[in-house]
């Protein structure tokens, strides 16, 4: 998988075997919509008002997803240990649908390799 403007190349059958370094590790921002925050409240069929108190935090004027330590790692509050996967596949953010190719790794290709195996650069 290409994207124009990235040097980079990412094979996503990576990910069988990586045990989700993208959604676990650093503490990090998983922002969602509105509009994403609506979908995934209704995937887990939620209230909405229930989902943003239990899964989102607010960062300055926007919301990110919250984080659950394990281990000393900081899991999304939705990445499955046990089925090494995203629990809300169908509904997960822009964000996590366009990783790897993000502005911010753009340039910094070593540190996008430490992290994602999928990764094919020369
Ligand atoms: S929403 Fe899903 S894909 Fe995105 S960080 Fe959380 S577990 Fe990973």
């Amino acid at each position: 998988m290409t994207q124009e403007g990235f040097s980079y190349a990412f094979d996503p059958s990576a990910c069988a075997s990586c045990g989700g370094n993208c959604c676990t590790g650093e503490s990090g921002s998983i922002f969602v919509s509105v509009t994403e925050i609506a979908a995934i409240a209704k995937l887990l069929e939620m209230d909405e008002g229930e989902f943003r108190r239990t899964f989102l935090r607010k960062e300055g004027f926007r919301f990110s997803l919250k984080e659950r330590l394990v281990n000393g790692s900081y899991d999304c509050a939705f990445f499955d240990r046990s089925q090494n996967g995203c629990s809300i596949y169908e509904a997960r953010p822009l964000q996590c649908r366009t990783f790897p190719f993000w502005d911010y790794f753009r340039h910094r290709i070593d540190e996008l390799k430490a992290e994602c195996p999928g990764i094919i650069h020369d």
